[in-house]
């Protein structure tokens, strides 16, 4: 018997404080984070109305003026005694997962929260022009009604265009266009010395734009992004299919509903938007969807579900009633089916609010959900945050679409987190080697869902209790996790850096590739200004030490992998 397949056994824990205080979290949670977020909520939403009355002159106007006013805070920083550059986001804020521990040692903040508009939405060239923190909820707000949407809408409301820029974005539909950076044409960025560029593919910039995504804005402050939009219409046409056998067998499943073989790219069956649910190790639904118009959905026979309803069922578990009921077809209204994970953020709000999907709950207060994950966060100190790191997984795990079957293996036998999230998207072979990039000779072997000029990846999601943990058995996440990143090594996978990383600085760049980044950090003087990547990304409290280590610091260029 291989190692792999050889049962692990996990000894009993002994329950401590922090169990009961995380069993009993919802009270606060119902009590204090609901109402908050939902004022939060509502509040947010007037802001945004009150931006759209503004024309787009208006709105470009302020933009350069406060272009100018970041410029001149950079300018007012004294390298010998301030820290290195970021943005001055609280870190509870942010949706990631990070402890952004940066931003507890010294450093120097520069403030981007009025980048809060959508400075165009242009039909004829089909771009929005969005400011950095415009979060999906808003976009789709705008672009939906006018049969419009980005190529790329990440789930959640709350992510931001920045966020996902810098850091990482993906959707249903990333398996046509690509990451959400992949979906932008042209970055405005304020380098080290102030300067102020707008980088393209092809301009004289084109490697600082083929740098910035995955930089976590250590290259240079992004102010605005061109976005692509593509036509939409006004429902998904979603098709639940059950499938059933070992977990490797729902592996593979996953992949053959979606992905076309070599060379049929274009096919009329590649569907819009693509996901997998995989509920245990022995059952899955997999998710097509395609979109379809008003006329086509209030057909006589067809069924329309409105998804986004607070009292509907939470969507994952809809999904999951395929595999009693069998394969089904439905519609569902486009921008409810972009936010589908929102009201539940995936199934985490199960943990958080344990009885949040009964149809009392749901019909009497579900209308405030979700909670917004930037409160959950300022409500947990740092016994808690420290808990969740040892006894609960948020990971996203990218990997070759063939892997895909050997990585649900080896998280069913490592982890036991359920459900998971399959989310297929293409890695495109770009003119620069970037941080994340396919296998090398890729090309020659015309696997599933490849194409000459993009290898198919998926992001196997998860996000949950391990079952260990909810059989009250001992187990060590910070080991877990490090032996996932190790896997994803030798597997060419990546992880996306707004989880808890375990890296050291070695491993770091054997998993990302470091050459372009180091070479714009240099050539567009961000050492000695802007953090390093890793440095951001590394977990642990920095000491008045390390920071000064830090600042002397470059990326070590030897770790980088070369072909
Ligand atoms: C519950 C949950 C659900 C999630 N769902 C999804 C999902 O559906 N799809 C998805 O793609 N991801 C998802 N994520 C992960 C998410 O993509 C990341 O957290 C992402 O980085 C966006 O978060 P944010 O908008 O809060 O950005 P932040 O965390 O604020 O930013 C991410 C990084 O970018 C940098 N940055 C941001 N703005 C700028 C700027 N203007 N200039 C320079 N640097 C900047 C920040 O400093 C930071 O390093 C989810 C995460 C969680 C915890």
């Amino acid at each position: 018997m291989s190692d792999l397949e050889a049962p692990l056994v996990r000894p009993k824990r002994k329950k401590v404080w922090v169990d009961y205080f995380v069993q009993f979290r919802w009270i606060i949670v119902i009590f204090v984070v609901l109402p908050i977020s939902f004022t939060l909520y509502f509040l947010t939403y007037l802001g945004d109305v009150r931006s759209d009355w503004k024309s787009y002159k208006q709105r470009q106007k302020e933009h350069e003026e406060n272009v100018k006013k970041v410029v001149k805070r950079l300018q007012e920083r004294n390298p010998s005694k301030d820290g290195r550059v970021c943005t001055a986001r609280k870190p509870w804020i942010a949706v990631g997962m990070r402890n952004v521990d940066y931003k507890r040692a010294r450093h120097f903040e520069v403030d981007l929260s009025a980048f809060r508009n959508i400075l165009e939405i242009n039909q004829e060239t089909m771009i929005a022009k969005c400011e950095p923190l415009v979060n999906m909820g808003r976009i789709t707000r705008a672009t939906v009604p006018l049969n419009l949407a980005l190529a790329a809408v990440a789930e959640l409301d709350d992510l931001t265009v920045g966020g996902l820029i810098n850091g990482y974005g993906i959707e249903g539909s990333s398996h046509l266009y690509g990451l959400f950076s992949d979906t932008v044409v042209a970055y405005e960025i304020v380098l080290a010395g102030g300067k102020v560029v707008r980088a393209t593919k092809d301009n004289e910039y084109s490697d600082l734009f083929y740098a910035i995504p995955w930089s976590q804005g250590t290259l240079g402050l992004l102010v605005s992004a061109e976005i692509k939009l593509i036509p939409i219409k006004e429902y998904m046409k979603l098709t639940y299919t059950p499938v059933r056998g070992s977990v490797k067998e729902l592996g593979k499943a996953y992949i053959d509903s979606f992905a076309p073989r070599f060379g049929e790219e274009n096919s009329e069956e590649v569907p819009d938007f693509v996901e997998g649910m995989i509920y245990n190790p022995h059952e899955g639904v997999c998710m097509t969807g395609k979109y379809a118009s008003k006329e086509e959905a209030e057909k006589k026979g067809n069924k329309i579900n409105s998804v986004g309803w607070w009292f509907k069922p939470w969507f994952y578990q809809h999904a999951q009633t395929a595999l009693t009921k069998g394969e089904f077809v439905e519609y569902i209204p486009t921008r409810e089916y972009y936010h589908r994970h929102t009201r539940c953020l995936y199934w985490e709000g199960k943990l958080i609010l344990p009885f949040g999907d009964q149809w009392w709950f749901r019909f009497l207060l579900g209308w405030m959900m979700p909670p917004k994950v930037s409160l959950l966060k300022a409500t947990q100190g740092e016994a808690i945050r420290n808990y969740y790191h040892e006894m609960h997984v948020i990971q996203d795990m990218l990997v070759p679409l063939y892997k895909v079957p050997d990585a649900l293996e080896w998280v069913d036998r490592e982890m036991e987190v359920y459900p998971l999230w399959l989310c297929p998207h293409r890695l495109y072979k770009l003119p620069y080697k970037t941080m994340v990039y396919p296998e090398p000779g890729f090309e020659e072997h015309c696997r599933q869902g490849d194409t000459p000029y993009a290898q198919m990846y998926t992001d196997v999601g998860v996000y949950y209790a391990p079952g260990p943990v909810l059989r009250g058995e001992v187990f060590d996440g910070v080991d877990a996790v490090r032996r996932m990143e190790s896997w994803l090594i030798e597997n060419h996978g990546f992880q996306p850096q707004y989880a808890v990383s375990e890296l050291n600085e070695k491993n770091f760049w054997r998993m990302f590739d470091a050459g372009l980044y180091e070479q714009c950090r240099n050539k567009y003087g961000a050492v000695g200004t802007f953090m390093s990547v890793y440095y951001k990304c590394k977990k642990g409290k920095k000491t008045e030490k390390e920071v000064q280590e830090a600042e002397q610091a470059q990326v070590e260029v030897p770790y980088a992998e070369t072909d």
